[in-house]
């Protein structure tokens, strides 16, 4: 629901075109924010602009957020989505597996992260949120370089925690468990039923679930919440 602060805040969310990011973005714009999101392909759900961005490419980073600043104002909130999968087991990985994915899930969300802050660091508020994984804190075996990479996501938080906390902005992460979406339509069947057996809520989450935590993190009621790590998981990740 729209609320007179909702209406002045400008949420970014990369990888806003399908997936956990779409449902993001849609919940975003329910609540009253002006919603950008970013897509290498595709557009944003109805109600948001979309920019073109890869969140390897610096330069269409820039591009994209000065594009999003001008048309829809200064970024308030910032949800850095965007991420890849490239399973395999450590002895067959290659460097460019393990970069590609590092590189993208931890250093796309610094890169977004780094040029959205300015705007924020001005106004003293800002909200940052990441997804990370369960998989960074649990551990996967086959996701050494996706486990680390949103294992990075954690320490990313908390130090922009202790850098920025003092002007109005916190830096959270959501820890999501199996959602359905791309990513896990990928697993076949027989995986599939092996993981749902292993979540205590014996059924995988959706992307408004993850929409739904999100909301609350970029609103008001969550302002002392920063450096935080909230599951989403079905009790997946209990403890971890
Ligand atoms: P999808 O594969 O459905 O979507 C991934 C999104 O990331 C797409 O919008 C994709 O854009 C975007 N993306 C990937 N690489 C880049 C890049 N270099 N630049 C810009 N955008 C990029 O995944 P999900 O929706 O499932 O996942 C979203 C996030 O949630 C990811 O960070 C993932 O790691 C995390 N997550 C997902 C879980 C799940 O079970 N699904 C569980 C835990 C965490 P494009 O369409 O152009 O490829």
């Amino acid at each position: 629901m729209s609320t007179a602060a909702t209406a002045d805040r400008v949420a970014l969310v990369t990888g806003g075109n399908r997936g956990i990011g779409r449902a993001i973005a849609e919940r975003l714009v329910r609540d009253g924010y002006r919603v950008a999101v970013t897509a290498r392909s595709g557009s944003g759900p109805e109600g948001t602009l979309t920019v073109v961005a890869d969140v390897n490419d610096a330069a269409s980073l820039d591009a994209a957020i000065a594009q999003v600043e001008g048309e829809l104002g200064p970024i308030t909130t910032v949800v850095a989505n965007a991420g890849i999968t490239k399973d395999t087991l450590l002895m067959r990985m290659s460097d460019d597996d393990f970069s590609a994915v590092v590189d993208t899930n931890l250093g796309g969300a610094f890169r977004t992260v780094k040029r959205a802050i300015k705007s924020m660091i001005k106004a003293r508020h800002g909200r940052i949120i990441l997804i990370s994984s369960v998989s960074g804190l649990y551990g996967v075996a086959g996701q050494a370089n996706y486990s680390a990479s949103k294992s990075g996501l954690v320490g990313f938080a908390r130090a922009i925690t202790r850098e920025l906390g003092g002007r109005g902005i916190t830096a959270n992460v959501v820890a999501p468990g199996f959602i359905e979406s791309d990513m896990t339509a990928e697993l076949d069947d027989k995986t599939q039923a092996e993981y749902k057996k292993q979540i205590p809520a014996g059924r995988y989450g959706t992307g408004e679930e993850i929409a739904g935590v999100v909301s609350w993190l970029a609103g008001d009621d969550a302002a002392y919440i920063s450096g935080a790590v909230i599951p989403v998981d079905g009790g997946l990740g209990m403890g971890h």
